[in-house]
């Protein structure tokens, strides 16, 4: 093209021509090398636009040609785009990712470059001036309204349409007349800044001797810089997030960003308002509730440097901070830090690493930090602050278990007398309750009493679930839906088919039917969509315009409820089964978190468990409010069977729509599955969910000595395989989920 005729009439054409190697923001492509101009000087990091096919796609260069392809087939850059380079860190650290993770670079950029249109040059805003013609403005005929404008105009900055009717009093169509008469100009202004600069000086709770000594010990690191991890533990209410706002405060101060992540139901307004109060501005935000124009916007920002705070959920990661200083997980045990689809990350580690390439210190912040996070501070490779007690001396909540077995609901009903009678009382006192139960729906089956069939996914090895608000029977796998049948749909018999078990919507009517006047309010994925419904709900419930909230998980984060003194968990027993080996530590991390709700304030709150197990660990902790001691017996119980966070392991999912070729690629991989000191390979079996989305799945699970990394066993017994094209291969490294 033009840049090749350039070159052509140079005598030494070829020298000019130099290899850039591209990566493109795509799955499954390594980078590509393209031919490039030597006056185009390309660095590492820059946007550009290359031709794939017959597109156009941005990518960005990587580095030299590597030259393995004949020059005859390359194809020329086509521009450089005139945007802040990916930061080199942030290359790095997209390579880090996709070695460790066993995902190809591109996908993985492609998390760092979620919206291209942000790379265009901001936007102007269109803006008047006043002519300067003065032949043409005496030959105007001006009537006051016009005369107003033009007075506006005299000694002010070029003003936006809208504004300037505003200002003069008039309305937009006269501005538009001047405008068509020439007399007005347009000019283009520059946007303005889309966040405002935090100010750490703005105005800090006074913070108790022992929230002080912590939030200095976390400023002195921010302040002296380099690469540290440091678990900031405390009860809920201890006041751990004043505690890191200081390290934020001090990044500022530094001239440094901060990016502190939450998981995305915790980025509600309650948390940017305390964010407000203490930094006198918003933080930009990074969640699926944004729109496209408002992520371009936060990304352009947050490359150019201008948003200076970011919050966000795990995605927020990846984006391109020039000036990084500080990375606050808040939350860190959560499980919504693992990315289970596309590239399936812990976002929690990847930030550790992020933090180191970068050379700046990170915090992980939790009331129940995950056994990883206590494992890396028992053996010093973390240091660790801890806040000892509520802030203000509000009481933690006396927790105590229910009996099922002893204390039993009425038949087809799922609270026991003494839920019932605390429910009672707590409403009597004007106070406000909580009830927790973790599944979504009316009833998790759904039966036939005529026939005793089983209402089940057509595409998974899955129970429809019943949603009785929509009248549909949904699959929380796959999302198949149908309405509700009147008939069963193997035996065909009428009005026959029967709710099995409780799920939220079940229970509100249950509480509906026993407490006719209480206001009740449900918060699930289904009712509360993202942080802006999610908000909207928490602040009916701070005013007191509810009196029981009902909901699941969605409920047990951070929010602070000063009249919620009752929490009753109705299933305590709910996640304690089934083959995953966090499952007592994911439910002791729940409950506490749940019970963490009552009694924020002056009120004392309680906590009720209902269990069938009242003895098992994760009860007993709760109730003697020992999280060492459970923290302690979950630990050896790891270390014993050689399991995370004292081993390593990997899971590998093969799927495909015919279960013989699945079940052959198995057995293939099988026979060379590698073996020795350290590493063993568990399966092949069927998974938990052996069918999902009509694909069938066998899982193996590779189980590796600590100091072992099982990326490179994986590769060399998987890079000889050849698998059949209609099987899928996905590696899961450090898996949470089994199913
Ligand atoms: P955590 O993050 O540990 O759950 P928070 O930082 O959310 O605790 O604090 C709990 C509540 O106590 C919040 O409403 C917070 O504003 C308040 N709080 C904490 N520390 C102080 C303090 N030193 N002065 C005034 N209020 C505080
Ligand atoms: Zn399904």
């Amino acid at each position: 093209m033009e840049r090749d005729h350039a070159s052509s009439t140079d005598s030494a054409a070829p020298a000019a021509v130099a290899l850039v190697s591209v990566l493109l923001p795509l799955p499954l492509v390594g980078a590509y090398d393209y031919r490039t101009a030597a006056d185009l000087r390309l660095e590492r990091g820059d946007f550009v636009v290359v031709p794939l096919g017959k597109r156009e796609v941005i990518g960005v260069v990587w580095g030299e040609g590597r030259g393995d392809v004949g020059r005859a087939k390359l194809r020329d850059v086509i521009a450089r785009l005139e945007a802040p380079p990916l930061p080199e860190v942030l290359c790095r650290f997209v390579e880090w990712v996709a070695q460790y993770t066993m995902s190809p670079a591109g996908a993985v950029l492609a998390m760092a470059m979620r919206v291209p249109a942000a790379l265009e040059p901001p936007r102007g805003i269109a803006a008047w001036r006043r002519s300067d013609d003065t032949a043409l403005l005496a030959g105007l005929r001006l009537t006051p309204e016009r005369q107003r404008v033009l007075d506006v105009l005299a000694d002010g900055p070029p003003r936006p349409t809208a504004e300037l009717a505003r200002e003069a009093g008039v309305g937009v169509g006269v501005v538009k007349a001047l405008a068509a008469a020439r007399a007005l100009l347009q000019v283009e202004l520059p946007p303005p800044p889309a966040f405002e600069r935090p100010d750490p000086e703005c105005a800090g709770p006074t913070l108790s001797a022992a929230q002080a000594d912590a939030a200095s010990a976390l400023a002195n690191k921010v302040a002296s810089g380099g690469f540290s991890v440091t678990a900031l533990d405390g009860v809920t209410g201890a006041g751990k997030t004043e505690v890191y706002f200081e390290a934020v405060a001090q990044a500022l101060r530094g001239g440094r960003q901060a990016l502190v992540l939450l998981p995305e139901i915790a980025l509600g307004a309650q948390w940017l308002d305390r964010f407000t109060a203490r930094f006198g501005v918003r933080p930009a935000q990074w969640h699926s509730d944004l729109t496209m124009a408002e992520r371009r916007v936060a990304w352009r920002a947050i490359a150019r440097g201008e948003a200076r705070v970011v919050v966000g959920a795990r995605s927020a990661l990846f984006l391109p901070y020039p000036e990084l200083g500080l990375i606050v997980v808040d939350e860190e045990h959560d499980a919504a830090y693992k990315q289970e689809d596309g590239v399936i990350y812990q976002a929690r580690d990847m930030a550790v690493v992020r933090a180191r390439l970068t050379d700046i210190p990170i915090v992980l912040v939790s009331a129940t930090p995950s056994l990883e996070t206590v494992q890396n501070v028992t053996s010093g490779r973390y240091a660790a602050l801890h806040l000892p007690d509520r802030h203000g001396g509000a009481q933690l909540p006396l927790i105590s278990a229910i009996d099922l077995r002893a204390d039993k609901p009425p038949r087809q009903s799922w609270l026991s007398p003494t839920l019932r009678q605390a429910l009672s009382e707590t409403l009597a006192a004007g106070e406000q309750a909580l009830l927790f139960l973790n599944r979504r729906g009316y009833a998790p089956l759904t039966l036939c009493r005529a026939c005793g069939h089983r209402l089940q996914c057509p595409r998974c090895t899955a129970w429809l679930v019943e949603h009785r608000l929509v009248g549909r029977l949904q699959c929380h796998h796959c999302g198949f839906q149908v309405p509700f049948p009147t008939s069963c749909p193997s035996c065909k018999a009428e009005g026959m088919l029967a709710a099995c078990g409780p799920g939220v919507e079940r229970l509100s009517e249950e509480v509906a039917a026993l407490l006719p006047a209480a206001r009740t309010a449900m918060m699930t994925s289904d009712t509360i969509t993202g942080p802006l419904a999610a908000t909207e709900l928490i602040r009916r419930v701070q005013d007191h315009a509810v009196d029981l909230l009902i909901g699941t998980q969605m409920i047990a984060k951070g929010h602070h409820f000063p009249m919620l003194t009752l929490v009753g968990v109705v299933d305590a027993d709910l996640g304690l089964h089934g083959g995953d080996l966090r499952a007592a530590e994911r439910t002791y991390q729940l409950l506490h978190q749940v019970a963490g709700r009552a009694g924020r304030a002056d009120r004392p709150g309680r906590v009720l468990l209902q269990t069938f197990e009242p003895d098992h660990p994760v009860m007993q902790a709760l109730v003697a409010g020992d999280r060492d001691r459970f923290l302690a017996s979950e630990a050896a119980d790891r270390r014993s069977a050689g399991m995370p966070p004292f081993g390593r392991l990997a899971a590998l999912i093969l799927a495909g729509p015919e279960a013989e070729t699945v079940d052959g690629a198995a057995r293939t991989l099988a026979r060379t599955a590698p073996r020795g000191d350290g590493v063993e390979v568990l399966g092949p079996a069927p998974a938990p969910l052996a069918i999902l989305r009509g694909r069938h799945r066998r899982r193996f699970l590779l189980k590796c000595r600590r100091d072992i990394a099982p990326q490179p066993l994986l590769r060399s017994w998987l890079g000889p395989v050849k698998l059949p094209a209609s099987v899928r291969l996905q590696i899961d490294i450090d898996p949470y989920s089994f199913l």
